[in-house]
């Protein structure tokens, strides 16, 4: 892939400038109960606000289907981001439109505006040439900003690029600097840790990092479907008993491709899954008939971290126990530990990413001192699956039709 254009490209003093964030901010009891995506999108707004552009910011937020239902407006989100950019926020009912139309005729250089979730429009999601040109008509150039929601070829992420000179933001930018860092062209020895909680939610995942990687550390309920492939009792831990010979089947590829595979030789088991049951740890082939793995055990974590002076890159999807269930947090949190202190004594290049792992990171106190922590679910997983992101595409292909 080409590398797409950014905002050291273009002067954008007077210009209209389209930029499509990720405003789909986490909700708890109709509050925002986490500000980190608007802050995230800081730099490029202030930036290009300071610079004298006329901004104009779109997003999907929630799942409305192609029609307007005022629970998932975003308005309240506008005055959010107004608030993290101490900076005035004006808000445009319609994305499109003479409403939207109206309220960019109205904005002076350097005006911030929201504009209404792109999802109240059927259009959207089906990348409706029409309602791309329409986002197109508000603006003279087009800002991705919301590498989260690239993995998606919709209007507002992919149709919008094609008809305007599109740019990556500050975000986008550092989201694929940090992935190509890690996964395009690593320092190597380069390690994976894939955990978390199903083998079938990450198969593709697997299949690409065993041809990419030099170490895989599999952990995380996961980790049980590979142990019980090879024949261990795992008594009643979480498993997919349907995936063994795919298992097997990657760990096969892994040999072929000389990708060392680490998986847990010892467990921390109970019998319920409840806060701070009785515990054990136990050897992998020592689980009890009526356990169940939560953690991996502290040998396991031990022998990981006595590899990361060997490893000079490190991406991490999913965390190694149950960790929302004390104390199955305590892998996790040991090697969190011992990561973020290898990456701030620069030693290692550390990137994470994936929901829980991000919930994860930062309950152990990890996430600021990761060299990179992406906050893109889905996409960063897409990436991480070696799958082309259609609104990163995009940004680069639009650098032969507009020159
Ligand atoms: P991410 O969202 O970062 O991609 P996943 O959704 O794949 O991660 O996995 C996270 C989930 O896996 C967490 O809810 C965690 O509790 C669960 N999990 C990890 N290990 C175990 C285990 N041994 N038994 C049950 N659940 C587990
Ligand atoms: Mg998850």
């Amino acid at each position: 892939m080409a590398s797409a254009r950014t905002l050291d490209d273009v002067a954008v003093k007077g210009l209209r400038v389209l930029v499509r964030a990720d405003l789909n901010v986490p909700m708890q009891d109709g509050k925002i109960s986490d500000l980190t995506r608007l802050e995230r999108l800081a730099p490029t707004i202030n930036e290009l606000s300071a610079a004298g552009a006329k901004v104009i910011v779109c997003s999907h937020f929630d799942r409305p289907k192609g029609k307007p239902v005022p629970a998932m407006s975003l308005r309240p989100i506008a005055a959010a981001l107004g608030t993290v950019l101490g900076h005035e926020v004006a808000f445009a009912d319609d994305c499109i439109g003479p409403v939207a139309e109206a309220a960019v005729a109205k904005l002076a250089d350097g005006d911030v505006l929201v504009l209404e979730n792109t999802r109240f429009h059927a259009g959207e999601e089906a990348n409706d040439p029409n309602l791309s040109q329409s986002l197109a008509d508000l603006a003279d150039i087009y800002v991705n900003d919301a590498f989260s929601a690239a993995h998606r070829a919709h209007s507002s992420t992919e149709g919008v690029a094609r008809l305007r000179p599109a740019y990556a933001g500050r975000l986008m930018q550092a989201e694929l600097a940090a992935l190509s860092a890690a996964l395009g062209d690593p320092q190597r020895p380069v390690a994976a840790i894939v955990a978390g909680s199903k083998v079938s939610t990450k198969l593709d995942l697997l299949t690409n990092l065993v041809a990419k990687v030099d170490i895989l550390v599999i952990g995380g309920a996961m980790a049980n479907t590979f142990l019980a492939a090879q024949g261990h009792d795992v008594g009643k831990s979480l498993q997919e008993k349907d995936l063994h010979a795919t298992a097997l089947s990657i760990l096969a590829t892994a040999k072929e491709k000389g990708c060392e595979i680490i998986l847990p030789v010892d467990l921390v088991v109970s019998a319920t899954f409840a806060p701070n049951p009785p515990t054990q740890v136990v050897g992998i082939d020592a689980v009890p008939a009526n356990m169940m793995a939560l953690d991996v055990g502290p040998a396991t974590v031990a022998g990981i971290i006595a590899r990361l002076p060997h490893i000079k890159t490190l991406l991490w999807n999913g965390p190694l126990g149950a960790f929302e269930t004390p104390p199955f947090q305590t892998a996790t949190n040991a090697l969190a530990d011992a990561v973020a202190k290898a990456t701030v004594d620069g030693t290692l290049i550390s990137v994470g990413g994936g929901g829980d792992t991000v919930s994860a990171l930062r309950l152990a106190g990890a996430a600021d001192s990761m060299t990179y922590l992406s906050s893109a679910g889905g996409a960063f997983l897409e990436w991480m699956e070696g799958k082309i992101l259609p609104g990163v595409e995009v940004l680069s292909a639009g650098l032969s039709n507009l020159g």
